[in-house]
């Protein structure tokens, strides 16, 4: 059960020590100077991700100009992020019995909705996407760049990357469902199916957005030109 009034105070405590409120009662707006550093309790609460959006963002911008509270940040030495992904190797022979993955923390439910989407965002994949992706996310996998490696692993052509349709997807639906705020994306959740082939228009079908724990739970997928689902069980966490 956690104490309404102590997550309060943590995520007020981003005010300078001198100035944080002992009570429980609200601490007024007030504008702070450069100078004046985070204290070591709204630190803790900035990496956890505790803050409120507003302080998170006051504390974020605080330590985009304040290299002692951003070095204070990295020596926590927390994770920026944590990545749990399966793998299907197909005509693999496996040893011993059946172990489920070590457990990644539970998704909340989609609502089943249907055809009803909430909203579809055509979005146009160039060209040039998998090169492009691939310098930039630094995955050289040929079957993504060469049309000759693909063909040899039975592909139709070059196809893009699951992650990248991913990152593309996510982008849309910041601007459309958080404002174009990425900093509202807690966790992004997704199974890469259907191929992305090369120039193309996919389509984000938004299904659902419904209250989650500590914010709202955006269900989606993504469509490819024939349909195929190239994402499937998309989720988007957004922060309050
Ligand atoms: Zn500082």
């Amino acid at each position: 059960m956690v104490d309404p009034g102590h997550v309060f105070r943590r995520a007020f405590s981003w005010l300078p020590t001198q100035f944080a409120s002992q009570s429980d009662q609200p601490v007024g707006p007030r504008r702070f100077g450069s100078t004046e550093h985070l204290s070591t309790e709204a630190i803790a609460a900035f990496v956890d991700g505790e803050l409120r959006m507003t302080a998170h963002l006051r504390a974020a911008h605080h330590m985009s100009i304040c290299p002692q509270c951003s070095a204070e940040v990295d020596a926590q030495g927390r994770p920026v992020c944590t990545t749990w992904y399966g793998t299907i190797y197909r005509g693999v022979e496996v040893a011993g019995p059946d172990r489920p993955a070590a457990d990644a923390p539970a998704l909340p439910t989609a609502p089943s909705v249907g055809d009803t989407a909430r909203a579809e965002i055509p979005l146009a994949i160039s060209t040039g996407a998998a090169h492009v992706y691939t310098e930039c996310a630094r995955i050289w996998n040929p079957v993504h760049t060469d049309s000759a490696v693909a063909a040899a692993a039975g592909l139709p052509a070059i196809i893009l990357h699951g992650t990248a349709t991913m990152a593309m997807a996510v982008s849309k639906i910041v601007a459309a469902e958080a404002g174009y705020n990425p900093e509202r994306v807690r966790r992004v959740h997704g199974r890469f199916a259907a191929m992305v082939l090369m120039p193309s228009m996919v389509t984000v079908r938004v299904n659902s957005r419904t209250p989650s724990i500590g914010g709202e739970a955006v269900s989606f997928e993504v469509l490819n030109a024939d349909g195929g689902r190239a994402i499937r069980d998309g989720m988007v966490l957004l922060r309050e």
